[in-house]
């Protein structure tokens, strides 16, 4: 049984992990890829309950070529814990320093697994990234 509720929760599911996984949506694509004709209402429901989502307009062709804007809304990737634990252990030990590979290359700053550098390339270090 399907009723509007249960579609409705479904929708925030899968828009929420859609967007915890680093990737923006547009209305068309929630029609597309989850059948929710109202991006705009989830999303505010989404954000009732906690989550940071972002909004921005971007401009798009439409398919008369004709220049529109429509919202795209996106959340901050978030790390998974054990890339989190990485991330405080080098902010701890590293905390406010350079890098010294002028002495030996390549030091342990840059090859240090909880460098933010190193997990924004890492997308076994994100929730919702591939693992
Ligand atoms: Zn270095």
């Amino acid at each position: 049984m399907k009723g509007t509720d249960s579609s409705k929760s479904t929708q925030c599911d899968q828009i929420l992990a859609h967007l915890s996984a680093g990737k923006p949506i547009t209305p068309l694509q929630a029609l597309n890829e989850y059948g929710c004709m109202r991006l705009g209402a989830r999303i505010y429901d989404l954000r009732k309950t906690g989550y940071t989502i972002n909004s921005q307009k971007i401009e798009v062709t439409d398919r008369d070529g004709k220049k529109c804007f429509v919202a795209e809304y996106s959340m901050p990737r978030q790390l998974t814990p054990d890339a989190q634990d990485e991330r405080d252990d080098f902010n701890e030990l590293y905390a406010g320093r350079g890098c010294t590979c002028f002495q030996v290359a390549p030091c342990t700053f840059c090859t240090h697994e909880g460098n933010p550098v190193n997990q924004a390339e890492d997308e076994t270090a994100w929730v919702g990234g591939d693992v």
